[in-house]
């Protein structure tokens, strides 16, 4: 069963396909935690910490609303019946970490049924999953848009970094670039870090504010785009962030 937990129409909000008409696929579960990004939802009670798509990464206590599609007609359909228009349209699939699922077969049909209508595919991935393209290439002509995790996102480097999950996907994928979530209180570290993983893999860096609400986004927008500047890199808005803050499906 391929765990959804959520299928939605929006626009693009980030990074290098940002403001294209699009249907995100979010896949459930993830092997990360992100518990220093500090979004804080309560739910029956209980208090959990993590990232803005928290209802993607715990099972418990947000398992119970994913759907597990064991067929993928079903999957496409659904995904197809959010299209509010017969214009072109992208695919995203993102999660939580939608690479922890990678050689399942629905998902497999899904990607290729999509990639034959001849519709980009954009995979949002933290890259530490090490993917095998020969066995699966429909991921040979999409997009890895390289969500490497820095030491703000509270993850020791051991968990977060995989530089043979990262060099699979540099020698590989059709495309791809790294973003980065950056806050005004670490740039300096981050920027170290930044340095050392751009040093090994060239590729386009976009970078972007921590925030999960316009309010937080304006903390560290300034100092981000400053950053970016100084250092060359690309900056990126939040858009779906900025207009919408964390509701889902957007
Ligand atoms: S890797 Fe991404 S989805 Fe997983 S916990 Fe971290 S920010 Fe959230």
């Amino acid at each position: 069963m391929l765990p959804v937990s959520e299928i939605f129409y929006s626009l693009q909000g980030e990074g290098l396909r940002a403001g294209r008409p699009s249907i995100f696929l979010r896949l459930g579960g993830c092997n990360l935690r992100c518990q220093g990004f500090g979004v804080v939802r309560e739910v029956d009670g209980k208090r959990y910490v993590g990232c803005d798509t928290m209802q993607a990464v715990y099972v418990e206590p947000f398992g119970k609303l994913w759907r597990g599609y064991d067929n993928s007609l079903e999957l496409i359909q659904d995904m197809e019946a959010t299209l509010p228009h017969g214009k072109s349209y992208d695919i995203v699939l993102t999660g939580g970490e939608p690479t922890l699922h990678y050689s399942d077969s629905v998902l497999i049909e899904v990607l290729e049924y999509f990639q034959q209508k001849g519709r980009s595919i954009t995979i949002e991935t933290n890259a530490t999953v090490v993917i095998d393209f020969e066995a699966f290439p429909v991921y040979k002509a999409c997009t890895f848009a390289m969500a490497v995790k820095l030491s703000n996102s509270g993850e020791p480097e051991s968990k977060r970094i995989n530089d043979k999950a990262i060099s699979r996907i540099f020698t590989q994928a059709g495309e791809r670039f790294f973003k980065f979530v950056l806050d005004a209180e670490h740039l300096k570290e981050l920027s170290q870090e930044i340095t050392a993983l751009t040093s090994r893999y060239d590729a386009p860096v976009y970078c972007m504010a921590l925030g999960h609400d316009a309010q937080t986004l304006a903390k560290h927008d300034k100092a981000v785009f400053s950053f970016c500047a100084a250092n060359g890199y690309r900056y990126s808005e939040r858009a779906h962030i900025r207009v919408w803050g964390d509701r889902p499906k957007v």
